[in-house]
């Protein structure tokens, strides 16, 4: 009876919230789950492989690849670019995938005025001083680099209200997190509205 495109989950909120580390554990428990690769310029980190964390490209390419057509929307964040692929995603969902991505906050409302019917996710901690020592633990920033993201993510905590799921990803308390995300997965794929219009008579006059 389950049949028709898939659902678009997009989960944002400040740097260092854990949107990385739960959409990994994520994708662990939910192999169907396709994930969409971003195109950035920034320097790939020493555990980062091109095409699985990103596409690393260079500010040229970013731009032939953007002027094309080729990304559904795009930002600068902290001094590089980053953007969605539109092929990938589009393909997937009607192929009837799910999909999920992890832009940042910008990115996430240009998504929804491209997919209306894309589930918005924003990932916080349970205080927000646990960014900055989460940050810091993970060793992949300067520290001039973390005062900039922070300073981002207070801009980005007043989008909260136009997001439709909060995960409060306490700290320590990963598995928890990652459990309500996959809660919210699971029930949006229930809602009626979800369902071709065939499959809802076909139980009505069953
Ligand atoms: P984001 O993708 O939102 O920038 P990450 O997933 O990279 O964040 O997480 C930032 C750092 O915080 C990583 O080192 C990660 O291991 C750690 N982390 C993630 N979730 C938790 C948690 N619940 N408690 C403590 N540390 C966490
Ligand atoms: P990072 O450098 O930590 O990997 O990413 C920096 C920020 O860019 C994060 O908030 C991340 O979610 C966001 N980001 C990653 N890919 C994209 C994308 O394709 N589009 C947008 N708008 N933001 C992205």
């Amino acid at each position: 009876m389950i049949t028709g495109p898939g659902l678009l989950f997009v989960v944002s909120g400040p740097s260092g919230a854990g949107k990385d580390t739960l959409v990994a554990a994520l994708r662990g428990r939910r192999p169907s789950l396709r994930y969409s690769v971003s195109a950035t310029t920034r320097e790939p980190r020493p555990e980062e492989q091109a095409g699985e964390h990103y596409f690393f490209v260079s500010r040229q390419e970013f731009g032939r690849l953007r002027d094309g057509g080729g990304l559904l929307e795009s930002r600068e964040y902290n001094g590089n670019l980053y953007g969605t692929p539109r092929d990938y995603i589009e393909r997937s969902l009607t192929e009837g995938y799910d999909v999920i991505m992890k832009p940042e906050v910008n990115g996430a409302l240009a998504i929804r005025a491209a997919f209306p019917d894309a589930v918005l996710i924003f990932v916080v901690p349970d205080r927000f001083s646990n960014l900055r020592e989460r940050l810091l633990a993970r060793r992949t920033e300067t520290n001039e680099e973390i005062a900039r993201r922070l300073e981002i993510a207070t801009r980005e905590m007043k989008f909260i209200r136009q997001f439709d799921y909060i995960v409060v990803n306490e700290q320590d308390r990963l598995e928890q997190a990652v459990r309500d995300l996959e809660a919210i997965l699971q029930a949006e794929r229930f809602r009626i509205h979800r369902y071709p219009d065939d499959s809802i008579r076909r139980v009505e006059s069953s």
